[in-house]
């Protein structure tokens, strides 16, 4: 595969692992299951990392529509500033939301900017509906998830649209998918995303971003990049948060007033990130940690704690995977845990040397808690192996 930014060939190429299952695919037992290949690619050329797989999906976003995950809303009043400062008649605005993720964030900004024509939909839906269609001709057509969101959007009858688009650029697998989406602007459209702010997690030496349903990592340069080659006027800030990851925001509109908009024929050239190193170092902080005969759990079966399993833990580590989610209760994980899939409350955790927890900070922080409450006395570790407590 070329790099996805710049299509070069001139890649660095690292396999994370085979045979796996979707972060995200609780299963019923005894389903039949795609399996596929991970890779992380770093280019040569122009810095741009991403996550290289045989599977084909065009967004892979989540495998089932009963796992959902919380959205920070830290960044609301930012954007509710610059979208103030658009300068449109709202009386003449309709929302459309890509996401599932992106109904709190319309659901504020039609209370705060009294938009009444609020289309809340779940476009993005699951990994399958964006499977390429393969017709008896063999040519490739739109998936009818993207059908329907573009037709929604053509469809409005007020004079301008409010398109929320929260993790798009996160999970866009295609390059033909990123051009349709980068085509709908026109004037009257304006946009809404955001991602992982992965030049400062590159800083942080974590690697905790490292999902088999995440594509590209863009960085903020290459986003820029690319806005300006289409023509894009458009403004990121970057936000701090207690729920997520350092996380940017973006607004693409013709009418921001302040947009920086540099004209910029040269590709960006960023120093390719150290991921592949990090990713080998932190294996092998894990393989030091464990000695053969300690027992693991991880506690969140979230993306991140599958993905502890999956890419960093090495084959014969006996671990265990908790989580407390009602919606995973009964169903069968991607991975298969060498001493299986429980509950948090409830479990008798004293056999295990250590634990580790791939929750969110504030909930780790509660978990922590009552763990050492109950007298456990093994190490406390984060997804980057380091000691929580
Ligand atoms: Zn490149």
């Amino acid at each position: 595969m070329n790099c996805f930014y710049c299509e070069s060939n001139e890649i660095k190429k690292f396999k994370l692992n085979e045979n796996l299952l979707d972060a995200s695919d609780f299963h019923e037992p005894k389903q039949e299951l795609n399996r596929y290949s991970y890779f992380v690619e770093s280019c040569k050329t122009c810095g741009h990392s991403a996550i290289s797989t045989n599977n084909p999906c065009w967004l892979p976003t989540r495998k089932y529509d009963f796992i959902t995950y919380g959205e920070p809303t830290e960044h609301y009043p930012m954007i509710l500033l610059t979208l103030r400062s658009l300068n449109l008649n709202f009386k003449d605005v309709s929302i459309h939301t890509f996401s599932y993720k992106d109904i709190k964030l319309a659901t504020f900004l039609s209370n705060e900017l009294n938009i009444s024509e609020i289309n809340l939909n779940d476009h993005a839906g699951c990994s399958d509906d964006w499977l390429p269609l393969v017709s008896s001709e063999v040519i490739r057509r739109t998936p009818l998830a993207f059908a329907r969101f573009l037709n929604e959007i053509d469809n409005s009858k007020k004079s301008h649209q409010l398109i929320l688009m929260t993790r798009f650029f996160d999970h866009v697998a295609s390059r033909d998918l990123l051009r349709q989406v980068l085509g709908l602007s026109s004037p009257n459209r304006h946009f809404v995303f955001d991602l992982n702010d992965y030049d400062q997690l590159f800083k942080l030496g974590t690697v905790e971003f490292i999902w088999n349903e995440r594509r590209n990592l863009f960085r903020r340069s290459h986003l820029e990049s690319i806005f300006q080659k289409n023509n894009l006027k458009h403004l990121m800030f970057e936000y701090a948060s207690y729920e997520v990851s350092p996380t940017l925001t973006g607004i693409i509109s013709e009418r921001l007033p302040n947009a920086r908009y540099p004209y910029q024929e040269n590709l960006v050239e960023l120093p390719a990130s150290n991921l592949i190193d990090e990713l080998k170092s932190l294996r092998l902080r894990w393989q030091n940690t464990l000695a053969a005969d300690n027992k693991l759990a991880i506690i969140g079966a979230s993306h991140k704690g599958v993905s502890l399993a999956q890419f960093i833990l090495a084959n014969e580590v006996q671990y265990s995977l908790h989580d407390d989610k009602q919606a995973l209760k009964g169903k069968t994980p991607p991975i298969d845990p060498p001493l299986g899939f429980y509950t948090v409350s409830g479990f008798d955790f004293s056999e295990y040397t250590h634990i580790a927890i791939t929750t969110t900070l504030v909930i780790a922080a509660k978990i922590i808690t009552k763990l050492r409450a109950s007298g456990y006395t093994g190490e406390i570790l984060d997804f980057d192996c380091k000691r929580l407590d």
